[in-house]
């Protein structure tokens, strides 16, 4: 045998054994490939068929060249009662392990992002922000929905509800303003709003229910508002039968239940909804408004602290995922798109963001570290990301994210 035919025939036997190889391999990559296939589809089918219609998650796509995400808020519809919640948070499409949210009542240092750790002062802010989230329920439907987005033809959430009692859930954030003889001031100690006007009722002594009724009204009182999505609470119809539960951090936590809201101020187009509720409550007053004090100072200190940082992004949200007690979750905002001016110093905004949300956390507040930005929770969209309503963005931060 020659060297060349002894090549040749090492050759073909390499071949031969490779091919073997090769074949074996693959038909056993194939059958490893069916049985991964048969099994997620046994579990896709399984999880489709054990969910009832009503509770499946379906997002719909988006337009991005308006400002809504149309059909994919994230209000939960229930029939009111604690099992159906804990059937809703079990039976969850959009996050099934709900890895992302952090109880609120186990929040601590350590779960802030790598790069945040040891920030007491970023911790604080969550937990003041916790503070003041209330779950909102909604009991009515006003029969003033429309029927699509203004100015669009994309299907209004609950048109079709119009009229009726069915319970819907969200989430909101409180600021107080406290009144001495009809003049105002907000947790920053400011005695004008956003657009210069002043904190001043034509009346001296408190409004409230209890006061008209007595013979002597106090000369203090506070306006605890309540700030959510339209979509949430849509005019004062549905604030009359809407009640914020303050403090629901734990089942046996002692919650301070707010009634009867009338609307303060309420944008469908932007989906953003102010609503009062007035006390002279000293103790529940003063309570709140400390907490929206320090509320600011930490939001003031925060954003001084990071709105030089180019690599920060970082966005969380307090809210109440299915009706559940409190959840923190913290994620990056990616995008925060002008809407249109508001005024010299502010533009209205939509942020989109990677925060985790679910059905029940509409209206929670979005906060931006490092960027003078007030923003309300209105949706989900398909590519994962999360978007808010129109809401305020000091023009000096109109940042572009870093890639
Ligand atoms: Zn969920
Ligand atoms: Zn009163």
């Amino acid at each position: 045998m020659t060297e060349q035919d002894f090549i040749h025939k090492r050759f073909s036997l390499a071949v031969r054994q490779f091919s073997k190889f090769f074949k074996i391999s693959l038909s056993k990559m194939f059958v490893h490939f069916f049985h991964l296939i048969k099994r997620f589809a046994f579990k896709f089918l399984n999880l489709i068929f054990s969910i009832p219609k009503y509770m499946r998650y379906q997002p719909k796509v988006m337009d991005w060249n308006t400002l809504h995400v149309y059909g994919q808020h994230e209000c939960l519809m229930i029939e009111d009662t604690k099992a159906d919640l804990h059937k809703h948070y079990v039976g969850c499409t959009k996050n099934p392990d709900h890895r992302q949210f952090i109880l609120f009542k186990q929040f601590s240092l350590k779960h802030l992002p790598e790069g945040y750790r040891g920030d007491n002062d970023l911790f604080d802010l969550i937990v003041f922000t916790g503070n003041l989230t209330v779950r909102v329920d909604v009991k009515m439907t006003s029969p003033h929905r429309p029927d699509v987005w203004p100015g669009t033809s994309h299907p209004y959430p609950f048109y079709d509800l119009r009229g009726k009692t069915n319970m819907r859930l969200g989430s909101g954030r409180v600021s107080v303003l406290k009144f001495i003889n009809g003049s105002g001031s907000d947790g920053y100690g400011n005695d004008i709003n956003i657009d210069g006007h002043k904190y001043s009722t034509a009346y001296q002594s408190c409004p409230c229910e209890k006061c008209q009724n007595s013979g002597s009204a106090s000369q203090v009182w506070y306006e605890i508002v309540a700030k959510t999505a339209t979509h949430v609470v849509f005019d004062t119809i549905e604030a009359s039968h809407t009640t914020c539960k303050l403090f629901y951090d734990d089942h046996d936590s002692p919650v301070v239940v707010l009634d009867k809201f009338q609307v303060y101020g309420a944008s469908v187009e932007d989906d953003q909804c102010d609503m009062k509720y007035v006390t002279c409550d000293n103790e529940l007053g003063e309570k709140l408004f400390n907490l929206v004090k320090r509320f600011f100072e930490l939001s003031r200190k925060l954003y001084l602290k990071y709105k030089k940082r180019s690599d920060n992004t970082l966005c969380f949200i307090v809210s109440h995922p299915h009706g559940t007690t409190k959840q923190v979750s913290i994620g990056h905002w990616v995008d925060n798109r002008k809407v249109r001016d508001y005024n010299k110093s502010y533009n209205k905004t939509q942020l989109k963001y990677t925060t985790c949300t679910c059905p029940g956390s509409s209206g929670a507040n979005v906060s931006c570290v490092g960027v003078s930005n007030i923003h309300f929770h209105s949706g989900a969209h398909l590519k994962g990301l999360n978007v808010s309503c129109a809401g305020f963005c000091s023009k000096r931060d109109m940042k572009i994210p870093p890639e």
